[in-house]
């Protein structure tokens, strides 16, 4: 990274990692190392005075960068990063395969910026009837590069310098940087386990009434919930939703509620959406994602939903920075949610398969864990668990200078020495609240049964070597 005041020019060799994320970027250098003849380049320096903007320091460490980098270049079992390494559904490749199949330049082309007309007439009808609201295609949908986008608009339309956010731990990781790029003061408030004996589930971590009615005041601006939660699988319940909405209106906040997951849900378990209870829709901004609805987080399309008075705020945030999402993926998309929406409630719908196949996959890895001697908590829904660790006894005496916290050095030790990759959740909490989860990984099972297998020989092997 540069360095704030550094002087003369500085060497981008440092930078150079980042872009080694993947396997593609590992491609592109065996590419660019093969060349046989030297290009002549320019000398690389950069004047002392391209400082990036004060709003940025301190947020420069990406846990996904990090570790998936790191999983890469150990050649490690991948259960970090989340994303599933089985193939989406096949309407959703045909929607696009037909999409760019078609010689016109509609598909070619811009479409509308804050949304394909097509996709958000279909969202208008899929979603109304959750949310209880007749959704205006047009006012009431910002279509966006993924859930990040929805969230980035979303934080950087509403708040202000000085305005306190109230951020539910374990959360998104991207939620305190964007608060904080904006100005905002995010101000945390950790999920709880009720007692030892309700610890083992995510229905047992709750919020307190008091401390959380504690963190309310004149200067609240928002609160983010994120339900089912990452990494936790929390799926909050309706009471819980209630708590909280009671708060938003008492105390006149927004509510940004990340519903990435929403139709990954397991036993029975409902998603209850914030926006849809008494009061809230005038003050909810619903967070989707493409990538997670259809198993194809690569496509980064996401959206956020919400009263057309908040949204025209996002749409000004949208078309003063990206303006519009590729047309072909919005098309595809839109016609995936067609196909479901004539599948729903039959046993063909994905959004009845998925959640039955990740259930099943959620098993097998919380039985793995187990044989292996680790506390899993059983998740309610989504990709991820998390799990108590502090039984492991590994020998992290190389790194203990590092700075970083515990759970960091051994998924670090893990990856290398074990070729298995994981996520600190460390990342998921506030620096003042680490404490809280240092012995606790997460783990993603959204993955192939292969993959999981992969993960109970390495397993087993270490548990032979103990
Ligand atoms: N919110 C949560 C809770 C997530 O886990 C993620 C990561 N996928 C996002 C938002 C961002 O979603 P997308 O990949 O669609 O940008
Ligand atoms: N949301 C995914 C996860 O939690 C990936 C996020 C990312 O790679 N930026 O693993």
């Amino acid at each position: 990274m540069l360095q704030r005041g550094a002087y003369g020019s500085v060497n981008f060799a440092a930078n150079r990692s980042l872009f080694a994320v993947s396997a593609f970027a590992a491609r592109a250098n065996c590419f660019l190392s093969s060349r046989k003849k030297p290009l002549k380049i320019q000398q690389k320096t950069m004047s002392s005075r391209f400082i990036p903007s004060k709003r940025y320091d301190g947020v420069d460490r990406n846990v996904w960068i990090e570790f998936t980098t790191l999983a890469a270049e150990c050649k490690a079992v991948n259960l970090g990063q989340g994303f599933p390494d089985f193939s989406p559904p096949e309407h959703i490749k045909q929607a696009l395969a037909d999409v760019a199949a078609v010689d016109s330049v509609a598909t070619y082309q811009y479409t509308r910026g804050v949304g394909h007309p097509r996709l958000v007439k279909t969202m208008s009808k899929l979603f109304s009837p959750l949310f209880g609201i007749e959704i205006d295609a047009l006012k009431d949908i910002l279509i966006t590069i993924g859930g990040y986008g929805a969230l980035y608009a979303s934080i950087s339309a509403f708040i202000e310098h000085e305005d306190e956010v109230i951020i539910v731990e374990p959360f998104f990781d991207c939620y305190e940087p964007m608060v904080k790029i904006a100005g905002g003061i995010p101000k945390f408030i950790p999920l709880k386990p009720k007692s030892k004996e309700s610890a083992g589930t995510s229905a047992g971590w709750t919020l307190d009434r008091d401390e959380l009615e504690k963190m309310f005041n004149k200067n609240t601006k928002a609160i983010i919930i994120n339900t089912p939660n990452n990494p936790l699988g929390k799926v909050y319940s309706r009471e819980e939703l209630e708590l909280i909405a009671e708060m938003c209106i008492k105390y006149d906040c927004l509510c940004i509620s990340d519903e990435v997951y929403e139709w990954l849900l397991f036993e029975d378990n409902k998603h209850v959406r914030i926006a849809s209870l008494p009061g809230m829709w005038d003050r909810t901004l619903t967070i989707g994602s493409a990538g997670k609805t259809f198993s194809v987080t690569g496509w980064k399309l996401g959206w956020a939903i919400g009263p057309s008075q908040l949204i025209k705020h996002l749409q000004t945030v949208w078309q003063n920075s990206v303006y519009t999402c590729p047309t072909p993926l919005q098309e595809a998309v839109a016609r995936g949610f067609e196909t479901e929406m004539s599948r729903m409630g039959t046993d063909e719908s994905y959004f009845k398969i998925l959640p039955e196949q990740l259930q099943a996959k959620r098993d097998r890895m919380v039985q793995v864990l187990k044989d292996f001697g680790l506390k899993p908590i059983i998740p309610q829904g989504g990709y991820f668990l998390i799990a108590d660790i502090s039984s492991l006894n590994v020998d992290l005496s190389d790194s203990k200078d590092s700075g970083d916290a515990w759970d960091y050095r051994l998924v670090k030790w893990l990856t290398r020495n074990k070729k298995l990759a994981t996520i600190p959740t460390t990342a998921f909490y506030c620096k003042e609240h680490r404490h809280l989860t240092e012995k606790y990984i997460r783990f993603c099972f959204c993955k192939e049964d292969e993959t999981i297998e992969k993960m109970e020989k390495i397993l087993k092997e270490w548990s032979k070597s103990m």
